[in-house]
């Protein structure tokens, strides 16, 4: 699934290389990738076309590109999503589900496998869609408030792992990131919020941060080119992860084997020596 990282890096793609151009065609090609917009396909199409798009931006994992009609195109990649720049007349990929044609000898389009994601217009969504407005700002966002963060999790019983998943309270750390950030913050997933101290809090954070861009850094050069991609086997998930993936191999500050635990239908890591666990209250 894409993360934060890899969603930011497609949006600084289309910030690139589509704002300031016009949709000249929209052509959708499987309807369930707009099964969001209720009034169909063909009304999909109709208000988009001719449209000019006016920026590229993103709150945790949806994107949006707002529009010269106060509109703007809410899109979230779901699973398997992907946004391509490709030359006009690039032969069609397999999944391709919608077509962007624009005023440029290159086309914008949605192709995904499993369809989990999907576009839609967010009527007079251009500064903020209401679709998104509950969605809490991601740590790399510049108006992040830390502080307000710290708060909120330290009113919370619940373990840290699953805050750090709670789109209300901060947007854009998955499963791999929340991970990778607890291990460099050396905090345990299930150390309740409320048994947090703010140093603790500002820790996780500044590993989620750290781990978030380094991943940018990356896929930094996947957005020079024409071809804009995102998909969740990065070469980062190869190459730098220390904790996720890793279950019984050597802890890299520790050598102390990484331990896997499933967690909410999926699995968390942690090294049980950087990461202890939080000693659960005596029994009475
Ligand atoms: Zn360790």
């Amino acid at each position: 699934m894409p993360e934060l990282p890899e969603v930011e890096v497609v949006r600084r793609g289309v910030e690139r290389h589509v704002v300031g151009h016009v949709l000249e065609r929209v052509e959708v090609l499987h309807p369930r990738p707009v099964r969001r917009h209720a009034a169909g396909p063909g009304d999909f199409a109709a208000r988009l076309t001719g449209r000019r798009v006016e920026g590229a931006r993103r709150r945790g994992k949806y994107l949006w590109l707002p529009l010269d009609s106060g509109d703007a195109i809410l899109g979230h990649l779901g699973m398997s999503g992907q946004l391509l720049l490709q030359p006009e007349g690039a032969p069609d990929e397999r999944h391709l589900r919608v077509r962007f044609g624009l005023d440029a000898p290159y086309e914008l389009r949605f192709v995904d496998q499993r369809m989990f994601g999907g576009l839609s217009v967010s009527e007079g969504g251009a500064e903020l869609p209401a679709e998104v407005a509950h969605i809490a700002r991601d740590p790399l966002d510049p108006a992040f408030d830390d502080e307000v963060f710290v708060a909120r999790v330290r009113r919370r019983s619940s373990g840290i792992k699953r805050i750090l998943l709670d789109q209300t309270v901060v947007s854009g750390v998955g499963n791999i990131y929340a991970d990778e950030a607890l291990w460099l913050a050396r905090v345990h997933g299930d150390r309740p919020g409320t048994r947090l101290r703010r140093a603790d809090v500002l820790a996780v954070l500044e590993g989620a941060r750290q781990v978030m861009l380094a991943a940018l850094d990356q896929g930094g050069t996947s957005f020079d080119a024409l071809y804009v991609n995102v998909n969740g086997e990065s070469g980062y998930f190869d190459r730098s992860l220390q904790v996720y993936g890793r279950e019984q191999l050597p802890c890299s500050r520790c050598g102390t084997p990484v331990v896997r635990v499933s967690f909410m239908n999926r699995s968390s890591y942690f090294c049980p020596r950087c990461q202890p666990r939080p000693r659960t209250p005596r029994a009475r």
